[in-house]
């Protein structure tokens, strides 16, 4: 399965539990490791969720783990690291949103965070481009919708 942002193969990745007993429990998830752009598939097949484009101090959630210090904000990476590439047991997304304007936040998750921003396309008013929810691509087992 392809990115509908970038075209880039999107990964599967493993299933956050939900924080919240009124949050729809999630069945699949799938990230683009070029953009980041997310899909998600709910229990219910017609339930698909591809979250628009978001500016940077509002797209990363915060990386938690016993092992990093809090004096450093890192963010979550999707793939079980940082986003700057801290890799180790028991690392996952927190809660809370991740800011890299903030001023002890990681320089280097920031600068990553940059260059994924830059990796949306825009289209013709210079917009970072919309999403689409259009059929599902060949091979994947979503019913068309
Ligand atoms: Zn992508
Ligand atoms: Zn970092």
């Amino acid at each position: 399965m392809t990115c509908d942002v970038c075209g880039h193969d999107l990964r599967s990745v493993p299933v956050p539990e939900p924080r919240a007993t009124w949050q729809l429990p999630v069945k699949e998830r799938w990230v683009c490791p070029w953009c980041h752009a997310w899909t998600e598939r709910g229990h219910h097949p017609r339930e698909v969720s591809r979250p628009q484009y978001r500016p940077v101090d509002m797209r990363w959630e915060w990386a938690d783990s016993e092992e990093l210090s809090e004096d450093v904000p890192h963010a979550y990476g999707h793939f079980g690291t940082t986003l700057c590439g801290i890799r180790h047991d028991g690392l996952t997304a927190s809660p809370y949103l991740w800011d890299p304007g903030w001023a002890h936040a990681c320089p280097a998750c920031g600068e990553m965070a940059a260059v994924i921003d830059g990796r949306w396309p825009e289209d013709a008013q210079g917009e970072k481009r919309k999403r689409l929810r259009t059929t599902p691509p060949p091979g994947s087992a979503w019913p068309p919708f």
